[in-house]
């Protein structure tokens, strides 16, 4: 099927995935051929910016200069070998990963759910082994709005019911708990047969919310007392994301296990990784976790990289000054507006919640005029809408985003 206009080539693509492609997704309506740092080209040549950064896996801008050719470098040597072998870049890539998140080891792994069901797995195992849970019983709590991915471990501790309806039978020994509600999470953590408090210190699929300040203090000391262990998942947070390496920084909460993916690879592989010191790592002993590619040569070169880009050109200082811009701007506007209720976040993570019932469609409206305006963002929840551009990001084009954001809210406003 040959398609002559360009029009009709955009719908040709969305025709093509709607025919041969599952309906796990429901697409924003363009269609995308190229990417360059904050910019991606759709196949009609229209420009936009991109503020969804996959989902926050693309810190470091599209194909990154660097990041593209260590994956050029290493692709021509060695790509993968499992982890039957040595290779000669793992290593390296750990020793830098650990050193630079101050922990004695690293678990890589693939996708972020991987990465999670790692860290799961490395809980009860540690809960068994040095905390002397029954076998088991070990429990993990979970805060309400958790969003973990997709496989059936993680679904298991959803409150979302389009990640969890229809797919039961689920895991047991989880524990679900209020988001930043600390009076309920001592009791459960006061349980002995409890191991591990897993949760994301800004929800980021749950809306972007921002628990209060002290919430992460609180948990890491709550954790320490009653030896439960504290596993933050900063697998969209993480990286710079929220303008400090760590969202978990803010407060000096170092987490127990830490949870890596997305921007670890600068969005070019899917690349995770668990990290923990050596009491709870070496729990787990050869032939009882793995995966064919976790580890491989080419994520760790790409990984490796990506990391030094984040460092090298101060793209986490960027993410703290550029989000309180944007926040100041958009909370001055959401003060004369009926149609923003709010604005929040931390860095170069946030969201506006649209004054709109979820089910009027209001925000994906205005996802569809921003893309027409040449910003692309996607609702979360019916009503929220998350803005994570790229921490390349400058200020001078962080500024036109916000005339673009706030031109489209206004017209909105006025047909309101
Ligand atoms: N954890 C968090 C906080 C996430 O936001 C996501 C994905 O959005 C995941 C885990 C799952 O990552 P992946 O989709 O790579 O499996």
């Amino acid at each position: 099927m040959i398609k002559t206009t360009q029009e009709s080539l955009n719908s040709y693509h969305i025709e093509l995935e709607a025919k041969h492609g599952a309906h796990n997704y429901k697409p924003l309506p363009v269609v995308l051929k190229k990417g360059l740092g904050v910019f991606l080209w759709d196949v009609d040549g229209k420009k936009y910016y991109d503020f969804l950064s996959a989902y926050s896996a693309v810190n470091q801008g599209h194909c990154h200069p660097k990041i593209i050719s260590a994956l050029h470098e290493q692709s021509s040597n060695l790509t993968l070998t499992s982890r039957a072998f040595y290779n000669d870049v793992l290593g390296g890539f750990e020793r830098f990963l650990t050193d630079l998140f101050g922990y004695n080891k690293c678990l890589p792994m693939n996708s972020g759910v991987e990465a999670g069901e790692t860290a799961v797995k490395l809980s009860r195992k540690w809960g068994y082994e040095k905390k002397g849970i029954e076998k088991n019983s070990a429990k993990i709590i979970f805060p309400e709005g958790n969003f973990w991915g997709r496989t059936l471990a993680a679904i298991s501790s959803s409150t979302d019911p389009s990640s969890y309806n229809g797919f039961g039978p689920f895991m047991p020994g989880y524990d679900l708990i209020p988001y930043n509600d600390l009076v309920v999470l001592e009791k459960k953590l006061s349980d002995p047969n409890c191991a591990a408090f897993m949760f994301e210190p800004i929800q980021g699929e749950a809306g972007v919310i921002v628990p209060d300040s002290g919430y992460l203090r609180e948990v890491r000391r709550l954790c320490s007392k009653y030896n439960v262990l504290m596993v933050a998942d900063e697998i969209q947070t993480g990286i710079g994301r929220t303008g400090k390496m760590l969202a978990t920084d803010y407060e000096d909460a170092r987490p127990d296990i830490l949870v890596l993916g997305k921007a670890l690879s600068g969005g070019v592989l899917p690349v995770s990784a668990v990290l923990c010191d050596d009491p709870i790592m070496l729990c787990i002993k050869p032939g009882e976790h793995g995966s064919t590619f976790g580890g491989n040569p080419l994520s760790a070169a790409v990984a490796t990289e990506a990391l030094k880009v984040i460092l090298d050109e101060g793209l986490i200082e960027n993410a703290y000054n550029l989000g309180n811009i944007f926040r100041d701007k958009l909370q001055k506007f959401t003060k004369n507006s009926d149609l923003v209720k709010l604005v929040r976040g931390k860095g170069l993570l946030n969201a506006i919640v649209i004054n709109d019932t979820p089910k009027s469609h209001t925000a994906w409206n205005i996802c569809i005029k921003l893309r027409d305006n040449g910003l692309l963002a996607k609702p979360t929840h019916g009503n929220i809408i998350r803005f994570a551009p790229p921490l390349v990001i400058t200020e001078e084009q962080l500024n036109e985003c916000i005339l673009i954001i706030t031109d489209t809210l206004r017209s909105f406003e006025i047909n309101k």
